[in-house]
């Protein structure tokens, strides 16, 4: 027992150097990418060097997205520690930050919340959950994407179901491993990140996808009785 908890900690505080860097390193980026989009301004570009800008860009933003992916919580969870969470208030707190991300890819995301859903948490991790988890669907979904959250004996359960083309026996075990990824600008690291979240917490994981009719991803959590915490 000992054991795990020292990992425990330990993972704790990688968890926060590394959100810790992430935000330092960002700040830095953003100020780089605004000089660069002032030069595309300029009249006096060669088209080579109006290219050698666009690639700046890009890159730039493919650097912001691993990070995303991988290392940053959200914008000021930099310093979090557990406590006791509203899977359903967690959930919908995503669900409005991926609003234009869903309007833009055309996607109408719904949110069905039932009774006292409580884990025992950590706020950025499980927005870095539930953003990446939410996120996939969005990218998967043809047209709808639905999360459903409950409270079931002592578990908490999570669905995020998307429609749309689903995954085949192939590509249902690679999840979750470094740099899978099936899109053309993937970084193949938010369900690595994610599984880890989940493990954290003691969660379990499941995917049931058809290639016709989409996918689900459902979670399960210990619930936390809510009574207990006010003695
Ligand atoms: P990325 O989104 O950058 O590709 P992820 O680790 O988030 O990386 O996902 C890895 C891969 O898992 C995706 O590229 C996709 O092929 C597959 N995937 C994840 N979620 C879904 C989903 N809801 N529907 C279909 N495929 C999915
Ligand atoms: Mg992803």
């Amino acid at each position: 027992l000992m054991k795990e908890v020292q990992r425990n900690e330990k993972m704790h505080v990688v968890g926060q150097l590394a959100a810790s860097v992430a935000h330092e390193i960002r700040n830095p980026m953003t100020s780089v990418r605004g000089f660069i989009q002032l030069l595309t301004g300029s009249h006096n570009l060669s088209s080579a060097e109006k290219d050698y800008l666009t690639i700046s860009l890009e890159e730039l933003d493919r650097a912001n997205k691993i990070i995303s992916d991988y290392l940053s919580l959200g914008k000021n969870q930099i310093i979090e520690k557990d406590g006791i969470l509203d899977m359903g208030q967690e959930a919908s707190k995503s669900v409005n930050s991926l609003s234009s991300y869903a309007t833009y890819h055309n996607v109408d995301v719904s949110i069905d919340i039932r009774g006292q859903a409580v884990i025992s948490g950590n706020t950025g991790r499980v927005q870095q959950m539930f953003v990446n988890l939410i996120k996939n669907a969005i990218e998967a979904a043809d047209e709808k994407v639905n999360i459903s959250i409950y409270p079931n004996r002592d578990k908490v359960n999570i669905f995020i179901s998307n429609d749309g083309e689903g995954m085949v026996l192939e590509q249902i075990e690679k999840l979750g491993l470094p740099f899978y990824s099936t899109k053309e600008k993937g970084t193949g690291l938010g369900l690595m990140v994610t599984l880890q979240i989940i493990r954290e917490m003691g969660g379990k994981w499941k995917v049931v996808s058809d290639k016709t009719t989409g996918t689900v991803f459902q979670l399960t959590f210990p619930l936390c009785n809510s009574k207990w915490h006010w003695i």
